[in-house]
């Protein structure tokens, strides 16, 4: 199905109706109906697959993990209704990608500029951890963003280990040069890779903007928005 997709507008489509995955379609589903967190219990939940958010011929490409349950599993929007979202929407207004510092809702009028979300995994995982095959059947979507974004692509910004390995195996998939060994995550690790038509890009590493990174002051805005200045 991801190889179908002739543009993002179809990938977006395409992905917001996957089932591939027997256990997050049903975590998806019931945190959608009965297991909604109390504040939002009056709000319908996407509970679907997380569509890309941003532009569609962007030079930068943002990887995050997986939809959080009660942000983008709510809202249908990348990082959106959640703390994490906060802290990266409003990184990406600071360094002029971003209309507005919030993002919180689908209808909110927030734009993105040369930037285009993407994730990892595109549902919501219980405990925000999904398995290997997860990690593996959901990277065939994560292939086709790299695809379709390759031609006006400068560089990509992985949120976490998993994001980064992730955008690695992508690129291998699809036979682009990547650097061997394996370059290692780290907070500020950077590789370049060369994809098949002969372009350079960038894959830059970030910790993710979740609060377990932001709350203890592993990451701080300074070090995002370093991050960000240099991609
Ligand atoms: S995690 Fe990815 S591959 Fe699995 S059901 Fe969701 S969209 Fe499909």
């Amino acid at each position: 199905m991801a190889g179908l997709a002739g543009s993002v507008a179809e990938l977006d489509a395409v992905v917001s109706v996957c089932r591939a995955c027997p256990r997050l379609v049903t975590w998806r589903e019931t945190v959608a109906t009965e297991g909604k967190r109390a504040s939002f219990a009056d709000q319908p939940y996407w509970g679907r697959p997380g569509p890309g958010f941003g532009d569609p011929a962007p030079a930068i490409l943002v990887i995050g993990l997986a939809p959080a349950a009660n942000g983008t599993n709510r809202t249908g929007r990348m990082f959106t209704g959640d703390r994490s979202g906060d802290w990266l929407y409003a990184a990406l207004h600071r360094a002029g990608y971003a209309s507005q510092p919030t993002s919180t809702d689908a209808g909110d009028g927030q734009s993105l500029t040369g930037v285009r979300i993407v994730a990892a995994v595109r549902c919501a995982p219980p405990g925000n951890k999904p398995d290997p095959a997860e990690r593996h059947t959901c990277g065939f979507w994560l292939d086709r963003d790299l695809a379709l974004a390759a031609p006006g692509l400068r560089s990509m910004l992985a949120l976490g280990a998993i994001a980064w390995d992730a955008t690695l195996a992508s690129a291998r998939r699809l036979g682009w040069v990547v650097q061997r060994p394996r370059p290692r995550f780290t907070h500020g690790a950077e590789t370049t890779m060369v994809t098949t038509t002969d372009r350079s890009i960038r894959l830059v590493g970030s910790y993710h903007v979740s609060q377990q990174n932001t709350f203890t002051g592993r990451l701080t805005e300074t070090m995002l928005d370093e991050v960000l200045a240099g991609l």
